[in-house]
């Protein structure tokens, strides 16, 4: 499915790739609504209002900034998602493909929409900074993936070969931005949230496992063929 020889850099989402997207989508949609109403002494229905509020920055470098959203909502949103960090964690197979990639070589560099925040949290929680050549976040650039002015940005901080580039990202909307910049070889996750149902992605092909893309899982040799040396 995937000729390594043509592929020089891989680049990496983190959050719903590398990373299961459950800890996100409980913390935006679950957690931080609760607790805004419990530490503003607001009724429940609020919690609708804060999650529209929420959803309506979807895409935007706003939806992506702690800061952000800790002077919108005037509450400590780091302090708020450590209340729940037991939640992150790797998705599925994702630590034996960085493995792999590790001694494959090529370059694997993160490219990620999210703000140096929540990578100070998650990297340490994750190890994934052990496995990277570099760390992007599109907070850093000015302007998210979805946008097509971040490859370009990209490209001047990480230069790249589009022909030579793998990327993987569980968002059609930034897979699509990235295939418009020329990257040519796309890849999505068909199940992003390891609590939620799985993805319906028409235009990309997406991943199940990242085993079926690596050859990490050949058989063994077996002892017939030891026995012949
Ligand atoms: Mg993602």
């Amino acid at each position: 499915m995937i000729d390594w020889r043509a592929i020089d850099t891989v680049l990496l989402d983190m959050d719903g790739t590398l990373l299961d997207l459950h800890f996100d989508s409980h913390f935006w949609l679950e957690h931080l609504p609760r607790r805004y109403v419990e530490l503003h002494h607001l009724d429940e229905a609020t919690q609708e209002t804060v999650r529209s509020r929420i959803l309506h920055e979807k895409g935007s470098l706003n939806w992506y900034s702690l800061a952000y959203w800790s002077r919108e909502l005037d509450v400590d949103i780091l302090a708020l998602k450590r209340e729940i960090q037991h939640l992150i964690g790797l998705r599925s197979d994702a630590l034996d493909f960085l493995e792999w990639l590790k001694q494959a070589h090529p370059r694997v560099v993160l490219a990620t929409n999210a703000d140096r925040e929540s990578l100070e949290l998650k990297l340490p929680i994750t190890g994934l900074e052990a496995y990277l050549d570099a760390i992007v976040s599109s907070a850093d650039l000015g302007v998210p993936k979805e946008a097509q002015e971040f490859w370009f940005a990209l490209q001047d901080v990480e230069p790249f070969d589009p022909e030579r580039t793998l990327f993987i990202d569980d968002n059609p909307r930034v897979l699509e931005s990235a295939r418009e910049y020329g990257i040519r070889y796309l890849l999505g996750i068909k199940q992003p949230d390891s609590t939620r149902p799985d993805k319906a992605i028409k235009e990309f092909v997406a991943l199940d496992r990242f085993a079926s893309i690596f050859p990490g899982n050949s058989p063994p040799v077996g002892r017939e063929d030891q026995a012949h040396g």
